[in-house]
């Protein structure tokens, strides 16, 4: 007599992929996968989102409960596959909504490799070769940026937020030495630009730091940093006994692109340490998050330009290169391989200048006895994390090894020349106006306007002038309306799904200016697609009065 429970172990052993080879039940696991592929390649249309776009019922997801019985898989794998009903296809030529990459096939790979073997990075012990794809990965991008890679090293974290939060940790460690262990007994701050990362705040309060101590500094209409106003603000701080935990030197501000100039943020901090002889070198940290990938074209012969860029795509990579050939000045650098990497999430890199510094945060061994017995390479060490998954780096070595340099030139090269080609359809038209022409990313944002107004003098006047409030908000509300006809096209399948943005920048005068954003992150991005924006806005126009 086999035991109920017995027998279904026996049937879950069959969702399970075995532990020693079977032809049959391979095959088994492969066909499993193909079929949700296939179900979800079945939601394709020409439209960039799968199957019909839904509302989320959240009443009924809240009333869901686990089942006595157990599924079949095929079951499980339906109702998961009935989950990407409605999504996005960010690869989609006519999807232009934010930094929010298509994932390439070797990328999805290295992610999926992991997810069946699972190591953990916690230690070599645990990940074996794999903890050796973080230390390539590390490598590779510590040598692309212009930082030593024998002395730099690096680990994957949680996001943005998370390579932030290293960096607060170890820059408040080097301002405030003995704060890991007895805790934060005098103040610190934070500074970065206006256009940083809503994270900088977020990790200020997570760090028991407050988000008070979160000091932002104006940005220039190019969405900089205003480095005098950084440098007043930092003496200002110093002057008042406060320490400085980080500076955060944003490279690629989420909505527009903007470059801060790092040269001039370090040049400023040494000034500092001497005038104010501090003990401590106050930690610049590099929000690379976006910017770093343009570090591929760092040696890139911008004169003969051998890739045939077209002259306003080479203007717009050697823009930003002026900027990015900098991060080696930066003590660490925060690197999203799931923005402008083309791997899923979750892929991003802390990379340390120099390995001492993580050494700053590490636990004492005592503290994990069950832990690195053998080997040398335990980033559990100094990681915030205990389990890591191997899916990160190896994505991103995935992709560095796909693209090399030339590919990835190739690729942000035909990116920008979409951008460029839109902003100059846009500047070219009547009604429409770019907001962020001196960025060179591949993100525009612009705005709409009536008939009536003159969208030659208007931006200026709408930025400057305290009298044009009510016509800052009417014409917010204009675009806001523009949008949603947009948008409501878009998810019918015709047109360009774009995304918009309630704050643009403020005015001189304080009132927030409503964008429309198009971010081109998808490979089969081409003219027509680019025209497709402008039919999108005209057609818009006739619709909203
Ligand atoms: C996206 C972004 C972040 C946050 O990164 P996540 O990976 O989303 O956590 C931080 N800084 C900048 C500049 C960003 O664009």
């Amino acid at each position: 007599m086999t035991a109920p429970y017995y027998k279904l172990v026996s049937s879950i052993r069959r969702a399970f992929p075995q532990p020693v080879s079977d032809r049959e039940h391979d095959a088994y696991f492969v066909f499993s996968i193909m079929r949700a592929l296939d179900q979800v390649d079945a939601m394709k249309s020409e439209s960039p989102v799968l199957g019909e776009p839904r509302e989320l019922d959240l009443e009924a997801a809240r009333q869901t409960r686990i089942a006595k019985e157990s599924l079949p898989l095929e079951s499980v794998t339906e109702q998961l596959v009935d989950h990407l009903s409605g999504a996005i296809v960010w690869g989609h030529p006519r999807a232009q909504i934010n930094v929010i990459p298509p994932p390439t096939i070797p990328g999805i790979i290295g992610s999926l490799l992991p997810s069946i073997y699972n190591p953990n990075l916690a230690s070599e012990e645990s990940s074996r070769l794999v903890a050796l794809s973080e230390v390539e990965v590390s490598a590779m991008t510590a040598d692309l940026v212009g930082y030593d890679p024998a002395v730099a090293q690096g680990v994957f974290t949680f996001g943005g937020t998370g390579t932030l939060l290293y960096a607060a940790r170890i820059g408040l460690e080097k301002a405030c030495p003995g704060s890991m262990k007895s805790g934060i007994r005098e103040p610190a701050v934070i500074v970065a630009s206006k256009c940083a990362h809503h994270a900088c705040r977020t990790i200020a309060g997570w760090m028991g730091l407050g988000e008070d101590s979160f000091i932002e500094v104006p940005s220039s209409p190019a969405n900089e940093v205003q480095t005098y106003l950084l440098e007043s603000i930092c003496r200002d701080a110093l002057k008042s006994g406060q320490k400085i935990a980080m500076i955060v030197a944003t490279m690629g501000t989420t909505d527009a692109f903007g470059l801060d100039d790092l040269a001039r943020i370090c040049d400023i901090r040494d000034r500092m340490v001497e005038e104010f002889s501090l003990d401590y070198v106050p930690h610049i940290h590099a929000d690379a998050v976006i910017g770093w990938a343009w570090s591929v074209f760092n040696d890139y012969d911008f004169d003969q330009n051998p890739q045939g860029f077209q002259p306003r795509a080479v203007r717009s990579l050697a823009g930003t290169q002026r900027r990015i050939s900098q991060l080696h000045l930066s003590d660490s650098i925060g690197i999203d391989f799931h923005k402008t990497g083309f791997t899923p999430y979750t892929s991003s890199l802390f990379l340390s200048k120099s390995g001492d510094d993580l050494a700053l945060v590490a636990r004492d061994s005592e503290a994990m006895p069950y832990l690195f017995k053998s080997g040398e390479y335990h980033p559990g060490k100094y990681t915030l994390e205990t389990s890591r998954s191997g899916a990160g780096p190896m994505a991103a070595l995935g992709n560095l090894l796909l693209l090399g340099r030339d590919g990835l030139q190739a690729l942000l090269g035909h990116l920008v020349t979409m951008a460029e080609s839109l902003a100059e359809h846009l500047e070219g038209h009547a009604a429409t106006t770019v907001l962020n022409s001196e960025n060179f990313g591949p993100v525009t944002l612009f705005r709409v306007y009536p008939s009536e107004i003159d969208t030659f003098t208007i931006s200026k006047r709408e930025m400057t002038d305290p009298t044009a409030r009510g016509i800052v908000q009417k014409n917010n509300e204009y675009n806001r309306r523009i949008f949603a006809e947009i948008q409501a096209e878009a998810l019918q399948g015709r047109g360009v799904i774009l995304s918009l943005t309630d704050c643009y920048r403020k005015t001189d005068y304080g009132e927030p200016v409503v964008a429309l954003k198009s971010y081109i992150m998808s490979p089969f991005s081409d003219e027509e697609y680019v025209a497709a924006v402008l039919e999108s806005v005209c057609k818009a126009r006739e619709t909203v009065s």
